[in-house]
C-alpha cells in the first residue's frame, strides 16, 4: 500500500511511529538509547510496562541489566535501572527468551504480554518484553521492528565506542562512563534507605571509584624482537586477561597503543592496591605464546565526585610514571605516593595524553 493511500488515522499512526523512532536513535550513547527505546515504546503502545534486557559484550545470552518503564500513579511513565542480581522475576523470564531466542507470547490476567528476542548476527543480544492493552496480531509487529532497529543502531554504536582489535571500550566515551560512575556512586550514598538499593548496578554503599592505568614495560623490545603482528597479540590476550581477572561491573578501555585504563569501585586503598597487584603478578606469571613473559607497570589513583577526568588520569599516570622510573613491574597509587612525599619534580610530566 503506498503512503497515498492512507487513511489520515493510518498516517497519523505512521508519522508517531516515525517520531519515535527518529526519537530513539538520536541517540549516541547506549545508556540514553536504551532509556529512550523503553520509553518510546511505552508511549506508543500505552504500555503497562516495557522491559528490555542485555547481556554484556562477552556474556551472551545471560543477562546483565534490565531497563524498566512503567507508569506511576499519575500515569506518567518511570524508568528503573536493575542489575544482574535483582530478583525481579522480568529477569528470568527474558533470560529464557535470550537463551531460546524464540518469541513468547501469553495473556497475563487479560493483558497480552509479549517477549521478543533481541538479535544481532544471531547471536541474542538482549530481550524486549512488552505488556500492553494491544492485540497481539498489532504489538508483534511494533516490537520485532523495534527489536531490530535497536539491534542494528546497537551494532553501530557498538562499534564507535570500542577498539577494532580488544574489543575494550576506547578512550572516546571515558569521561561519559567516569560521570556515570560517579552519579550511581552519589545516588547510592544519598539513599538513606538502604532497601532501596536492591538490585541496583551500583557498587556498595561506602565505595569509592578508583582509576587504574597499565601499560606494558619495554613493549617497543617486544616488536622489535617479534614483530608488530605478534606485538597486537599480546595486546590483544592482555585484554583478555583483564576481562577474565576483573569483576563484571569494571569498566576496561584500551586507552591508545599499549596502555589499558579500568574504572572500578573498591571501598579502600588496601583493596584497590591487592586487586591491581593480583592482577600484575598474573601478567607476570602468564606465558604468552611465542614471546613469553611480559611485565606490566601500574599507577591509580582515587576519584573525587568533583575531579575533572583530566586531572585523575594525570595524578593515576604520575604514579605510573614513578612505576616506570623505579624498576617497573609494579603497582603505585597517587594518594601513597603523595603521603610519603616522593612525587617530586621528575613526576610533573607524565606519559599519557591528557584532553
Ligand atoms: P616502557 O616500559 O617505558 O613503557 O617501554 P615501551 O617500549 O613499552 O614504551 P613506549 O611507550 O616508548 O613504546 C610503546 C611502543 O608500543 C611503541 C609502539 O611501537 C608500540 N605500539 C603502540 N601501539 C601499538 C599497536 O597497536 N600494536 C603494536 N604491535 N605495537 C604498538
Ligand atoms: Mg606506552
Ligand atoms: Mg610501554
Amino acid at each position: 500500500m503506498s503512503v497515498a493511500s492512507l487513511a489520515p488515522a493510518d498516517l497519523l499512526a505512521h508519522s508517531r511511529l516515525l517520531d519515535s523512532v527518529a526519537a530513539f536513535t538520536h541517540h549516541r550513547d547506549t545508556d540514553a538509547l536504551d532509556r529512550s527505546l523503553v520509553l518510546s515504546l511505552a508511549e506508543l503502545a500505552s504500555a503497562r510496562s516495557v522491559s528490555l534486557a542485555k547481556c554484556g559484550i562477552d556474556r551472551c545470552p545471560r543477562v546483565e541489566s534490565i531497563v524498566q518503564c512503567a507508569p506511576d500513579a499519575q500515569g506518567n511513565y518511570q524508568l528503573q535501572v536493575f542489575g544482574a542480581g535483582a530478583a525481579d522475576p522480568a529477569m528470568a523470564r527474558l533470560s529464557r527468551c535470550m537463551e531460546s531466542q524464540e518469541v513468547h507470547a501469553e495473556m497475563l490476567g487479560g493483558v497480552p504480554r509479549l517477549i521478543v528476542p533481541i538479535l544481532c548476527e544471531g547471536r541474542a543480544i538482549g530481550a524486549l518484553q512488552l505488556d500492553s492493552g494491544m492485540p497481539l496480531s498489532a504489538s508483534r509487529p511494533l516490537v520485532d521492528g523495534f527489536a531490530r532497529i535497536y539491534a542494528n543502531y546497537t551494532a553501530l554504536l557498538s562499534e564507535s565506542e570500542r577498539d577494532k582489535l580488544t574489543g575494550l571500550y576506547n578512550r572516546r566515551n571515558f569521561e561519559r562512563h567516569l560521570q556515570r560512575l560517579l552519579r550511581q556512586r552519589e545516588q547510592v550514598q544519598q539513599a538513606a534507605d538502604p532497601g532501596a538499593r536492591h538490585g541496583d548496578t551500583s557498587p556498595p554503599v561506602g565505595t569509592q571509584v578508583w582509576l587504574a592505568i597499565f601499560d606494558i614495560d619495554h613493549f617497543k623490545r617486544i616488536n622489535d624482537s617479534y614483530g608488530h603482528i605478534y606485538g597486537d597479540e599480546v595486546i590483544l590476550l592482555l585484554a583478555q586477561q583483564m576481562r577474565a581477572s576483573f569483576r563484571q561491573n569494571d569498566v576496561l578501555f584500551r586507552f591508545g597503543g599499549e596502555e589499558f585504563v579500568i574504572l572500578f569501585g573498591a571501598t579502600d586503598e588496601t583493596t584497590v592496591h591487592a586487586v591491581l597487584e593480583r592482577f600484575r603478578r598474573h601478567i607476570a606469571e602468564h606465558a604468552f605464546p611465542q614471546v613469553g613473559h611480559i611485565t606490566v607497570s601500574i599507577g591509580y589513583a582515587r576519584i573525587g565526585t568533583h575531579d575533572y577526568p583530566a586531572t585523575v588520569l594525570d595524578r593515576a599516570d604520575k604514579a605510573l610514571y614513578f612505576a616506570k622510573e623505579n624498576g617497573r613491574n609494579s603497582t603505585h597509587g597517587y594518594e601513597s605516593l603523595s603521603r610519603r612525599g616522593v612525587l617530586g619534580r621528575a613526576m610533573a610530566a607524565g606519559t599519557i595524553d591528557l584532553f
